[in-house]
């Protein structure tokens, strides 16, 4: 299963992509992730996207495109991966479809804006292992502490109200347009987002015939 996630910055994503993976048993490949850890190693990829991640902007497709497509040619990416985060734009989609990248389902988690700026303000993330929690929604059992490696939970710089307001621009200019690309492949799956993490992920089960 080749899947693409698509949604808004805090459409629950990455909550849903580390979920998804248990179930389908395949790698979730996030591009914010492997940045945030670029940044964090002072690689010279990090120091190029730090300034556009910081200001809410998108990094250059070409930078993307290289971490894509080499992160997709490792051997755990055989059976299948869960790409969050990525492709973000059409310049993006464009350049996996030309390297022979074939997907099998696009979903694309539907949420108002309203929902959003409300929600990015309780998430957190684990500094050590990227993984997502709410301070409402998703709980760590003990407070500030990572539950799957045990890394400290911070905010994320670019999840100020300011900034969040900024990706959502961005998304809509930028992103939303796939959804259209992604429809006229026969590929997209709408899903709205639901009240509980968990019944969103059934919604995205049933929407794969899973
Ligand atoms: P995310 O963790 O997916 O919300 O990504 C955080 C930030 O990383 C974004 O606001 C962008 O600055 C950058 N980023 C992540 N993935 C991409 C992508 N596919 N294209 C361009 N920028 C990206």
């Amino acid at each position: 299963m080749k899947l693409i996630l698509l949604g808004a910055p805090g459409a629950g994503k990455g909550t849903q992509a580390e979920r998804l993976c248990k179930t389908l048993e395949i790698p979730t490949i996030s591009t914010g992730n492997i940045l945030r850890a670029a940044i964090k190693n002072g690689t010279p990829t990090g120091l190029k996207a730090k300034s556009f991640m910081d200001a809410g902007k998108l990094v250059p497709d070409e930078v993307i495109i290289g971490i894509i497509t080499e992160r997709l040619a490792e051997e755990d990416c055989r059976n299948g991966y869960i790409l969050d985060g990525v492709p973000r734009t059409i310049a993006q989609a464009e350049a996996m479809e030309q390297a022979g990248i074939v997907f099998d389902a696009v979903v694309s988690i539907e949420i108002a804006d309203e929902a959003i700026m409300e929600r990015m303000s309780g998430r957190r993330v684990c500094e050590s292992c990227g993984a997502s929690y709410h301070l409402v929604a998703v709980p760590p059992k003990q407070e500030g502490v990572c539950d799957s490696c045990g890394g400290r939970l911070v905010q994320r710089k670019d999840d100020a109200p300011e900034t969040v307001k900024n990706r959502l621009e961005v998304y809509h200019k930028e992103t939303e347009p796939l959804k259209a690309f992604y429809k006229e492949r026969g590929l997209l799956k709408p899903v709205e987002n639901q009240k509980g993490v968990e019944d969103t992920t059934q919604a995205i089960l049933r929407a794969l015939g899973r």
